[in-house]
């Protein structure tokens, strides 16, 4: 299953906030075997988030979207992503309901808040999903996500994005397998290694370089694990190894 990532948010591209949504999705997408292909950071503007998901819902076997969908004038991307499968943009009756009483309970527990700030919530933006949408409600948040076809749409708020990603986590499955050998050589010293196990074997080979108080890793993976640990094994006695760092 091949994915793509696309994280949006202003916030993101001013450095502001770091991206922690897209790489958090990538080690659990990539966990399940599926290989994610694309990670993609835009701003919150309605046609460039249309235009991303229209071309890689027909290139990847699904996209994954977070941010930009609360209640508040800049969240554009649910809106988005019905222009970009055609879809139109509607209240979603069963989610309205919901939050009307969220929103009911919420007043009820903090009249301070109530009474101190002129508290709003526009119940119709916060409930509206493109027509024909799954929602993907959770208690962490209030505005939910949603998944229609392949477009898997999350909140930013990463404890809201994670608790939507965990409801539809099982759709994200594959028969990618990897293996990370650790090593204290330099770089340089693996040229050969790293070349001769690509001519050997079909599998893809990343090596990342060792740092101050890290070894260097090299990275194995392919769709048959036979052939991973072979490649492995080969690599191993050409490469001095050591055991993982402990975190
Ligand atoms: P949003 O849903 O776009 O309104 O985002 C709400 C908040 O979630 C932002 O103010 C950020 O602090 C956080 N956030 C949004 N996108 C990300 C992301 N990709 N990684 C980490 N935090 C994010
Ligand atoms: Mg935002």
């Amino acid at each position: 299953m091949d994915v793509a990532i696309v994280t949006v948010g202003d916030e993101l591209l001013s450095g502001e906030t770091t991206d922690t949504n897209a790489s958090w999705l990538a080690s659990q997408i990539t966990d399940r075997g599926a290989i994610v292909r694309r990670i993609l950071t835009i701003p919150d503007d309605r046609d460039l988030i249309a235009d991303a998901v229209a071309d890689w819902h027909d290139e990847f076997d699904a996209v994954v979207v977070t941010g930009g969908i609360g209640g508040t004038p800049d969240d554009v991307t649910l809106e988005a992503v019905a222009d970009a499968l055609g879809r139109e943009y509607v209240v979603h009756e069963g989610i309205r309901d919901a939050l009307r009483e969220k929103a009911a309970r919420f007043r009820e527990k903090n009249p301070e808040l109530v009474s101190e700030y002129d508290l709003r919530l526009d119940v119709d933006a916060a409930s509206s999903i493109p027509e024909g949408a799954t929602p993907i409600s959770v208690d962490e948040g209030w505005a939910p996500g949603a998944v229609v076809e392949n477009v898997y749409v999350f909140a930013g708020i990463p404890n809201e994005m994670k608790a939507m990603f965990a409801r539809v986590a099982d759709e994200f499955r594959g028969d990618s397998t990897a293996k990370t050998l650790y090593t204290p050589a330099p770089e340089g010293a693996l040229h050969d290694a790293l070349e001769g196990v690509t001519e050997r074997y079909d599998v893809a080979v990343g090596s990342y370089p060792r740092s101050e108080n890290r070894p260097g890793r090299v990275r194995v993976s392919a769709t048959d694990e036979p052939v991973v640990e072979e490649a492995v094994e080969w690599l191993r006695e050409r490469i001095e190894t050591v055991e993982p760092p402990t975190e």
